[in-house]
């Protein structure tokens, strides 16, 4: 395979590692602080989102370690300062392109060429978003794509869950323990969920559900305080007043670099065996990139560690 080198990038020489990350979110700083910690001076590329997901929630309550929960970006600073201390070198960079046909593996990023030995993909997920107004600046503030993560803050109040699949109907049953009222808005007129879920939500008396209706705008000032709604047969128009919206339209794998280049699923996740190796020797991935079921921080952590764990072992069987 031949990487199509940029003007800029042609007659840089490539640097070598032994171990390059891709991703900075809790997966890829996990595994940072192993690889560091064994002395491999992992370059760690930050990618499009430094931080990842974490650094856009304002707090965590269940990361353990952290009794009085912990802002998003404050557990992204300890991490990455965290991973510096032992040598970790982060790269304000994308990977853009890899050829994995190849060892050392080459990179081609924003900043140049790498070689690496082994390769942590750990490159994470996107929530799909509505694309609707109010959505990115009320995000946080009652807007969120994690009923287990953001669930606690609504006790005893009135949320919208988006969606019909089976995410949402999951997420929605589970924020039940808290809410007063759950409404499930889906634009069809029948849910994609399988049967049992949509035993179980219709028989939830804090369940109801509003179909055939899509939202136009998440309203509030410093927090959701309504949502504009439109029925998509008759065109009716609503303002429902809820406090939280929980979006489950979606979930999607950044793991576009690597098709056609690692074994992954039919949704994009990459494939990975229980010591987080993937279909090319000493390529490794941790993560969201990997995980459509769990989608933690502490999970995602636990597998970026478990991947610099596997991708030493790599290194040492292949020196
Ligand atoms: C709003 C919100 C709130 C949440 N709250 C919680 C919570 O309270 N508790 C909890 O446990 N979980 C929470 N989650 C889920 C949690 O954030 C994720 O499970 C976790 O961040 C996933 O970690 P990750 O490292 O796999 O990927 P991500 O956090 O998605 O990070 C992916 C990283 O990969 C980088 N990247 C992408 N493409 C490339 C590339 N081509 N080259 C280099 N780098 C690349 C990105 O820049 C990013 O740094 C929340 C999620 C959201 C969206």
């Amino acid at each position: 395979m031949q990487f199509s080198l940029g003007a800029t990038q042609a007659g840089k020489p490539a640097v070598e590692q032994d171990v390059i990350i891709l991703g900075t979110g809790p997966a890829g700083l996990a595994a940072a602080i192993y690889a560091a910690r064994a002395d491999r001076k992992p370059l760690v590329l930050a990618g499009p989102d430094l931080g990842g997901q974490v650094a856009l929630t304002n707090a965590v309550e269940n990361y353990p370690g952290f009794p009085e929960s912990v802002g998003g970006g404050d557990l992204f600073s300890m991490f990455q300062k965290q991973a510096e201390r032992f040598g970790a070198v982060l790269d304000f960079s994308t990977a853009n392109e890899v050829d994995l046909t190849v060892h050392p593996f080459r990179i081609l990023a924003d900043t140049g060429e790498y070689h690496a030995k082994t390769l942590i993909a750990a490159t994470g997920a996107s929530p799909r978003r509505l694309g609707v107004p109010g959505e990115d600046t009320l995000l946080g503030k009652g807007v969120s794509y994690c009923a287990t993560c953001d669930g606690a803050f609504f006790r005893g109040r009135n949320v919208l869950v988006v969606g019909g699949g089976d995410s949402a109907l999951e997420e929605g049953i589970f924020l039940t323990r808290y809410v007063s009222q759950a409404t499930i808005v889906h634009r069809r007129n029948e849910l994609r969920a399988g049967t049992l879920l949509r035993e179980r939500a219709e028989h939830n008396e804090k369940i109801h559900f509003l179909m055939e209706t899509v939202v136009d705008e998440i309203r509030g000032e410093e927090s959701v305080q309504s949502v504009a709604v439109h029925n998509v047969k008759t065109g009716k128009q609503d303002v429902l007043p809820v406090e939280g919206v929980f979006i489950f339209i979606g979930h999607e794998p950044n793991t576009a670099v690597f098709r056609g280049k690692l074994d992954m699923d039919p949704k994009g996740y990459i494939r990975i065996d229980d010591r987080m190796r993937t279909s090319v020797p000493g390529v490794f991935a941790a993560g969201e990139a990997a995980d459509s079921v769990f989608r933690q921080i502490a999970t995602s952590a636990g597998m970026g560690v478990a991947a610099a764990i596997s991708a030493e072992r790599w290194l040492e069987e292949n020196k």
